[in-house]
């Protein structure tokens, strides 16, 4: 996946496109889009065999004017300053569109945790935890899972931070249920996705039943967006992971490749007809998911995406040179604050939870997921319309105006 954009300035341009939409004024441009606090610590861990590792961890805080800054952790070989610092940026738009009180941040190791056994990936979570965790804080910036990192790694930073500053649960969301987690919260962001995409898809007149769906990415987010719109009647005809891709005319039968991959770690071995994985961007279906790493349509095979609508599950997973290819070729292009914004609003219903110590049944997290996702999806549709823009510039522009309007009040500007 392509890591020769640079992102930030990638993100910043959509910021641009939205900012002009609003007449957005050039002071309230330079601090929204100037990351509050950027932090790097060295985190050196014993491996098994003896030898001593440094890794890099990062924290970029893009903006708190909302509340608490929030945002995922993420463990891969291609993290740096620049992904860290547009996704931290992405969180802030993020937040302030689906409407819950929180800033934007994002974090991350440079690792490939693949290769780390379970107690290197635990040390690597508590000397990054202790080493940065002033940072962190329920009322200052609570970190959550992304790639590569999950319950159990968030249950070790719970742990490490509570060493250091008193049992804090709240201090991180995605937590372990008996460690004050949500319930609903693993599948909220698939759960999120599948409510935006079937909202997307009746505005495009396509029926969800039977419709064509190609998904790549099956882990958290993948996984649970394929399994929901499974139930809706959809067919997933095409899956890809870190080990390729597999296709199936007929339609996956999800439930039994969701059991299969959490067994495996991975798709591989499960039955279908293996597809060159940059070919399932490019199938013929109704709706492609991209719900893996960014940068996988750029302006090398954005024109050779037949889908009729992109539902961005993963981060950025466009540039902004194929957004612009394929608007231009009016393919719907649902943006990713938008899409995968489930899974930072059942943080948000964690925290909440956490902080009054009173646990919600899983069925009021869903319904309340279910009314902030369908509220902001209505509210960026009917600015799209009314502004002849794009969904993306229409959420990009919502959030922003929201975002310049606190600073405005609290002060800032
Ligand atoms: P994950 O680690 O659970 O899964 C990542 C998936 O991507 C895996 O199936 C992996 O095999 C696949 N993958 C990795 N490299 C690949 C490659 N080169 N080609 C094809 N597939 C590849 O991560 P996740 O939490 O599901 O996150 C996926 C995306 O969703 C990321 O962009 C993340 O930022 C975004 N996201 C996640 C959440 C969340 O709650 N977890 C919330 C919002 C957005």
């Amino acid at each position: 996946m392509s890591k020769k954009i640079n992102e930030y300035e990638n993100t910043n341009r959509l910021f641009d496109k939205a900012a002009d939409l609003i007449n957005l004024d050039e002071d309230t441009r330079l601090l929204l889009k100037t990351p509050f606090r950027e932090i790097q610590v060295e985190v050196p861990i014993r491996r098994e065999d003896g030898h001593l590792d440094v890794f890099l961890g990062y924290r970029v805080q893009h903006n708190a004017a909302r509340g608490p800054m929030k945002g995922g952790l993420r463990f891969h070989p291609e993290v740096d300053f620049d992904e860290v610092r547009s996704l931290a940026s992405l969180m802030t738009w993020k937040t302030a569109l689906v409407g819950v009180p929180f800033g934007g941040a994002k974090g991350g190791i440079t690792c490939q945790p693949h290769e780390l056994t379970h107690e290197e990936l635990e040390r690597l979570t508590r000397v990054f935890t202790s080493r940065i965790s002033f940072a962190f804080g329920i009322q200052l910036d609570i970190p959550a899972p992304d790639v590569n990192t999950n319950a159990q790694v968030m249950a070790w930073i719970m742990d490490e931070y509570s060493y250091q500053h008193g049992y804090t649960p709240g201090v991180v969301t995605g937590k372990p249920l008996e460690l004050g987690g949500s319930p609903g919260r693993e599948a909220a962001t698939g759960r999120g996705v599948s409510i935006i995409t079937q909202s997307a898809a009746a505005d495009r007149k396509v029926d969800i039943k039977g419709a064509k769906i190609a998904i790549q990415g099956f882990g958290n987010v993948g996984s649970y967006t394929a399994l929901f719109l499974h139930e809706a009647g959809a067919k997933i005809v095409a899956i890809g992971d870190h080990t390729g891709a597999l296709f199936n005319g007929d339609g996956f039968d999800i439930p039994a490749l969701f059991e299969h991959s959490r067994k495996e770690r991975s798709i591989a071995g499960f039955e279908g007809e293996q597809i060159n994985p940059e070919s399932l961007l490019l199938l013929d279906c109704d709706i492609l998911i991209p719900a893996a790493l960014g940068g996988v349509i750029t302006k090398d095979n954005a024109e050779d995406v037949q889908a009729k609508m992109i539902i961005e599950a993963a981060n950025s997973p466009l540039t902004t040179t194929a957004d612009e290819i394929l608007n231009e070729r009016d393919v719907l292009i649902v943006p990713d604050i938008l899409a995968n914004a489930g899974g930072v609003t059942v943080s948000y219903f964690e925290w909440v939870q956490n902080v009054q110590v009173f646990t919600w049944d899983e069925e009021k997290v869903n319904n309340e997921l279910l009314n902030y996702m369908t509220r902001a999806y209505d509210t960026v549709r009917d600015v799209m319309k009314e502004q002849t823009t794009s969904m993306r510039t229409a959420a990009f522009s919502i959030a922003i105006q929201r975002v310049a309007e606190t600073e405005r009040i609290r002060g800032d500007l």
